[in-house]
């Protein structure tokens, strides 16, 4: 680890970088420590089952399956529902095609295809789904290639925390659904969309076969992410996890964190897209290009107030201690449970005095 005094950043920082920055609640240690356990690879660990059977039935589904990240959620996800010779789609830079480093297409083996985005950022056009069925509708020689599945992203993360909006996430699962395809929905922070829109997660979550969420973003539990759906899929995703080494044994311990994050965090998760908004509100009014975020990501550019590139402009106010990370053209800053009003006006603060300087 870099030492952060030494690397001339404050240490008093204001930790921005993303929503998985989170500290575990006093309640999530205290709730790992006293968890009942059992192993969970030659049987079942009851507070593991607990956890499992507490997803499935916040996102409306039959069965839950803890991974130890998102990224293996969506890589299982694929691995049960697509094989070799078949593509899937998803939106251009979804987390599946572009932060994943291949492992979806890798393991799976199926071919991955970049869809466009439509009016809404981070969600493909309808009618480019139509067109791609419609073209099947002809039927395919042995060698074409074969649409298998439609992932979505709610929300999309590089677009910038963006809303799939309900009734076209419902119109566009029904068309994939027409089509014959499988549709999996990376949700890793679908939570955050369900509470934006006041409609439950199970809700948001649609009639997708297979939904990946995650607690350590926003929910603050250290680590894990459940891949949710059918029974049967299900039972298809715990051996597909096993090949990739991903049982965990006395795993009630990390279950038991999650726990907390659904009881305790996700009924507040609303909190960090007001904090966002205050955000990127104050960012305005000092000049900068901020629009107003959907959820908990917010995107800004120079705009008026900076002549710095993006990544300039992160690295000053790193210096200053605000932390962020860059995404595209644009500095990320994330809200989370860790940082409350005062934080973000110090932030504010902060940023507007390295204005002057
Ligand atoms: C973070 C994220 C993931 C992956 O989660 P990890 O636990 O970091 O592997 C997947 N999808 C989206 C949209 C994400 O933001």
């Amino acid at each position: 680890m870099m030492d952060m005094a030494q690397a001339g950043y404050a240490t008093d920082s204001i930790d921005l970088r993303s929503d998985t920055v989170t500290q575990p609640s006093p309640a999530m240690r205290q709730a790992m420590a006293q968890a009942k356990v059992d192993d969970d690879v030659i049987g079942r660990d009851p507070t593991m089952v607990e956890l499992e059977q507490r997803a499935a039935e916040l996102l409306g589904r039959e069965a839950g399956l803890f991974m130890v990240s998102g990224s293996m959620s969506n890589a299982v996800a694929l691995m049960v529902q697509v094989s070799r010779g078949d593509y899937f789609m998803a939106p251009r830079y979804a987390h599946i095609l572009s932060h994943e480093l291949g492992t979806a297409s890798w393991l799976a083996g199926g071919i991955p295809v970049e869809l466009g985005w439509g009016e809404t950022p981070g969600v493909p056009k309808l009618a480019e789904i139509d067109a791609i069925a419609a073209e099947e509708d002809h039927g395919h020689a042995y060698f074409e290639l074969v649409p298998r599945l439609l992932s979505l992203e709610n929300t999309h993360n590089h677009a910038g925390g963006t809303i799939i909006p309900q009734a076209l996430s419902d119109a566009l699962m029904a068309k994939a659904h027409q089509a014959g395809w499988q549709v999996h929905l990376d949700g890793a922070r679908l939570w955050h969309a369900a509470a934006a829109q006041s409609i439950t997660p199970a809700e948001a979550a649609g009639a997708a076969d297979s939904v990946t969420v995650c607690l350590s973003k926003g929910l603050g539990a250290p680590v894990g992410s459940l891949l949710c759906g059918s029974q049967e899929l299900i039972d298809r995703a715990r051996r597909a996890r096993k090949m990739l080494g991903g049982g965990v044994r006395q795993g009630g311990v990390l279950a038991a964190a999650g726990l907390v994050a659904l009881e305790q965090e996700l009924p507040r998760i609303d909190q960090d897209r007001i904090l966002a908004r205050r955000l990127a509100q104050g960012l305005r009014v000092l000049g900068f290009d901020a629009p107003v975020p959907q959820t908990n990501i917010i995107m800004v550019k120079p705009g008026q107030a900076s002549q710095l590139s993006a990544s300039q402009l992160a690295a000053s106010w790193n210096k200053i201690g605000v932390r962020c990370l860059t995404m595209g053209p644009a500095v990320r800053l994330v809200t989370h449970r860790d940082v409350d009003e005062s934080m973000i006006d110090q932030a504010l603060d902060r940023i507007e005095d390295c204005l002057k300087a």
